[in-house]
């Protein structure tokens, strides 16, 4: 298992899912990691206090990624406060599904906002710290959606396929700072976010992928915690799929 010891990471979206698992997964291994959230208070602080009981530290952070001025702010506290930043998971995410003729600009604006300019905004404020140090890990979570498309998600595809590009464009950038940036893309995974499709929808989804089997939060943890991970150093640009094989 890699070690994390001494790695301040960072975790947006940290409250539940997908960033909850990631944050306890980096903190299993020994990271201080700052969890993220925007309105999910106490179950941030759950998952702050597991973390610390199974032998990592950290805190927990309230910050709406979208904001800039908040997250300059947030990367401003974490160096402030720990000297550096070694790793930023790009996590938050929202979704407002409809077909086009359904949804409204706001609509649109909200979903970009959340998942791309957000990613956009810490990249850009992690990166100068990153870039001191001449070291560091950036991880985006897209989704399999930004690479195929969904029916019913154009506002939500956009943001993530929008993430792939800033990740390849981000890591030609900054790679000879020492910096790598890649993305993860989750298939479907069970949290919050899919917990609202009914069994028709979710067992006609399962059909599609050949491991047979929703994934789990962990799977993509365990992901992102090999890409943050020292034994990475010489992957960058790259969108690690981990959908059970839905999209090949
Ligand atoms: P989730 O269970 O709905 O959790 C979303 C998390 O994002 C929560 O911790 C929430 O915090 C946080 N968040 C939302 N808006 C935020 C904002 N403006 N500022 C800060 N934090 C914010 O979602 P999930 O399924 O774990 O998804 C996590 C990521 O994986 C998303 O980017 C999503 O697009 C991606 N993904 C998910 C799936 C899937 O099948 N679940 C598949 C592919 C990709 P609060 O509760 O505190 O507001």
């Amino acid at each position: 298992m890699s070690d994390f010891k001494e790695k301040i990471v960072l975790v947006t979206g940290a409250s539940r899912g997908i960033g909850r698992a990631i944050a306890l997964e980096l903190g299993k291994r020994g990271a201080t990691v700052i969890v993220n959230f925007r309105s999910s208070e106490s179950e941030a602080n759950e998952v702050l206090e597991e973390i610390k009981a199974s032998g990592g530290d950290g805190m927990v952070y309230q910050t709406d990624v979208a904001d800039a001025d908040a997250v300059d702010a947030m990367i401003k506290t974490i160096t402030k406060t720990y000297g550096k930043l070694d790793v930023l998971v790009n996590n938050a995410g929202v979704t407002r599904d409809n077909v086009i003729m359904m949804l409204k600009p706001e609509d649109f604006d909200v979903v970009v906002n959340t998942n791309l300019r957000s990613a956009w905004l810490c990249c850009k404020a992690a990166s100068r710290q990153m870039m001191r140090k001449r070291s560091g890990r950036i991880i985006n979570i897209t989704s399999v959606v930004g690479i195929a498309g969904n029916g019913g998600q154009t506002n939500y595809a956009a943001s993530k396929a929008g993430m792939i590009g800033l990740t390849k464009s981000l890591a030609k950038e900054i790679a000879t700072r020492g910096i790598t940036v890649n993305a993860v893309a989750p298939g479907f995974i069970g949290t919050d976010m899919t917990a609202d499709l009914d069994d028709t929808m979710k067992e006609a989804a399962i059909s599609h992928i050949p491991l047979g089997r929703m994934g789990a939060p962990e799977d993509v943890a365990k992901a992102v915690a090999f890409l943050a991970s020292d034994d990475a150093a010489y992957i960058t640009g790259q969108v690690l799929v981990v959908d059970g094989g839905m999209v090949m």
